[in-house]
């Protein structure tokens, strides 16, 4: 067995054979001549002249072979109060069967497909019957507003939208189908030729004779057992996603075919350590990238039952998640801080109701994973929450513990080691490297691992600009995000390069003070930013959610207390200006917090363009929790 210096270095200093061997444990139609091209760095191609198909390789392969009859897609909606199991045959058969329908609809290979849809199984089956036949799908977030959609619907120009009459929060209905006709109004690309639409009798919706065509009927009308999947180049672009947005406009990330599906693969052992036996669930959502590697395609690529739930941790109770791992004995699960903070708020019974032992590892990613929080969840679990980082534009995660290679030790805060092929540095604004425990950069040399994105949709240049041309003579690939290397070689993440702030000339991070703030015992959530200050340049403000316990007249303490703690740990340079609590923070749909909101409610500025928060839902908690904000300053 390698350890994981050993394998990580060979990783970076032969790519070629590191990864190849790897890519044998796919089928391809058709080998490839090169494994890496970097002939036109920064734009990496893997596995060039490489013919498979994902769909293939994370369907076909296991329903035609020994796993057959073994659970593929589990999917559980406490929304919908039901549930469904799907062997990978009947997955194959379903899949087989859109993939059949879309064709006869006239979709054909490169065309884009946008899927809206809620959490339902027929949005994995749009996924992979997209792949199956080549088209590119660009799935949004299924509760992204008009307005986003409608950007999307202009930037991809999709000529088929999958979606359904409507999705379910907290048991009320958003109506999809509404907002796609809405979307379609106010986007200005005319390439939509039909919206298919899954009728679940949640909402009734009226139909655009000749567009809008019944998901059901179609498919029975359409549908075949069997259509033959597209031989695919490996540098095909498989989906279209766009970014979050909590920092400017969205980007539409590029994926590409043979090498997103080798390095999915193959961090289902070496990061997740999961394989046969194993039952893995992550929390996500398939509107994000998290969704996409491993609700769909890297549990379905290694052959384990993937668990696609519809609903949030604390509906109908927040007993609702442990219940759903004792269920189906869940081995592996995938997190976000954001979820296991929410539920860090309620009674400790609600999980120890649950039988909770077949879980093996957990695993978050997203944001920083707190102390505090990674001190309860470890404590309530009985297992190490591990901690793992990585971007929409990467994947699957950049820095790990790859514990199926070899389990390190953990420091809590610390999402460990660069993943394999990635070879990350901590530099300057020059691009070079500081010294061990400074902070700086954090960034990726070339050549960029399998995996990571091809290029931004229709836009090689805003690419190059993003990612690769912020250092004058170094081409070196800019997370955005700050870090420090430590001695040990862990990398600790330290918020946003442009979420620094600059207090008398020192840069300070967000991030190691607001785990500062969260250690103390009445924070329930901590955001930390720089304010305006005519003396200082910026001030330390923080605003925080304490602990539903605390009553008011403790505030002033509490708030003392907190600024003691920060002057004694960091330094009194740090000491925060303000320390506000608030009710409730206001946060991406993905569960980000939006400091930059919380910036501009705090100086009276034009809060801007909520748009880029994605989604109506949001931009109303956001206005809410501003509006209350603004009443507690
Ligand atoms: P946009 O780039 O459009 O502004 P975004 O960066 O929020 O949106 P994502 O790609 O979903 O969109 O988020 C990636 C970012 O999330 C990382 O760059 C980092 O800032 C943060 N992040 C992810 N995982 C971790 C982690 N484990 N620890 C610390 N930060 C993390
Ligand atoms: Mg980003």
């Amino acid at each position: 067995m390698m350890s994981y210096q050993e394998m990580h270095q060979c990783s970076i200093s032969q790519p070629a054979e590191f990864w190849g061997a790897l890519a044998e444990e796919l089928h391809w139609y058709r080998k490839w001549d090169t494994v890496l091209d970097d002939s036109n760095a920064p734009f990496f191609r893997w596995f060039v002249g490489g013919e498979t198909n994902i769909c293939y390789n994370a369907v076909d392969r296991h329903a035609l072979g020994p796993k057959r009859g073994q659970a593929a897609l589990i999917w559980e909606s406490p929304e919908a109060d039901q549930s469904r199991t799907l062997t990978f045959h009947e997955l194959y058969r379903e899949v087989n069967r859109l993939a059949a329908t879309l064709k006869a609809l006239g979709v054909q290979k490169g065309d884009r497909v946008i899927i809206y849809m809620p959490m339902v199984p027929e949005a994995i089956f749009s996924m992979l019957a997209c792949a199956r036949i080549g088209a590119i799908h660009s799935v949004v977030f299924g509760g992204f507003s008009i307005s986003s959609l409608a950007n999307r619907i202009n930037d991809a120009e999709p000529t088929m939208i999958l979606t359904a009459d409507a999705g379910l929060r907290k048991g009320l209905p958003v109506p999809l189908k509404e907002i796609v006709d809405e979307s379609l109004e106010l986007a200005t690309v005319d390439t939509v030729k039909h919206v298919l639409v899954l009728e679940r009798g949640i909402v009734k919706n009226t139909m655009k004779e000749g567009r809008d065509l019944d998901w059901q009927t179609q498919v029975n009308e359409h549908g075949k057992p069997y259509v033959e999947p597209e031989r695919m180049l490996s540098t095909d672009p498989l989906y279209i996603l766009y970014t979050s947005g909590t920092t400017g406009k969205p980007k539409g990330v590029v994926r590409d075919t043979g090498g997103y599906m080798v390095a999915l693969h193959a961090s289902m052992g070496h990061i997740y350590d999961v394989g046969d036996g194993d039952v893995y669930w992550s929390t996500s959502d398939i509107g994000w990238v998290v969704g996409h590697s491993y609700i769909v395609y890297a549990p379905l690529l290694k052959g384990v039952p993937t668990i696609v739930f519809e609903g949030r941790p604390d509906h109908p109770d927040p007993g609702v998640w442990w219940r759903v791992i004792e269920k189906y004995g869940v081995t592996c699960m995938f997190t976000a801080p954001t979820a296991l903070r929410a539920l860090r708020k309620f009674p400790e019974h609600w999980m120890q109701q649950s039988d909770l032992s077949s879980l093996k590892r957990v695993f978050s990613a997203g944001e920083p994973l707190d102390g505090p929080t990674y001190d309860w969840a470890t404590a309530m679990l009985g297992l190490p929450v591990i901690d793992h980082y990585w971007q929409t534009e990467s994947g699957w995660s950049m820095i790990a513990n790859s514990v199926g290679i070899e389990d390190l030790p953990i420091k809590s805060g610390s999402p460990t080691f660069a993943a394999m092929g990635h070879h990350l540095e901590v530099v300057d604004i020059d691009g070079n490297p500081v010294p061990r425990g400074e902070k700086g950069l954090l960034v990726d040399y070339p050549p960029l691992p399998p995996g990571m994105l091809l290029t931004l949709w229709n836009d090689d240049d805003r690419y190059l600009k993003s990612y690769w041309t912020h250092f004058k003579d170094k081409q070196l690939y800019l997370t955005g995000d700050y870090a420090i290397h430590d001695a040990d070689g862990y990398f600790w993440l330290l918020g946003r390069a442009d979420e620094v702030m600059n207090v008398s000339g020192h840069r300070l991070g967000t991030r190691e003070i607001e785990e500062v703030v969260s250690s103390h015992p009445a924070i329930a959530e901590a955001s930390v930013i720089g304010v305006r200050d005519e003396l200082r340049g910026e001030a330390v403000l923080v605003v925080s959610v304490l602990k539903a316990h605390i009553v008011p007249a403790e505030q002033d303490k509490i708030a003392n207390e907190i600024r003691q703690l920060v002057r004694e740990r960091i330094g009194a340079i740090a000491t925060p200006h303000g320390v506000h609590f608030v009710s409730t923070l206001p946060k991406t749909r993905s569960g980000k917090i939006m400091r930059r909101v919380i910036r501009a409610v705090y100086q009276g500025d034009n809060i801007g363009d909520l748009s880029t928060i994605e989604d109506d839902a949001t931009v109303d908690m956001v206005r809410e929790a501003v509006e209350i904000m603004k009443g507690e300053f």
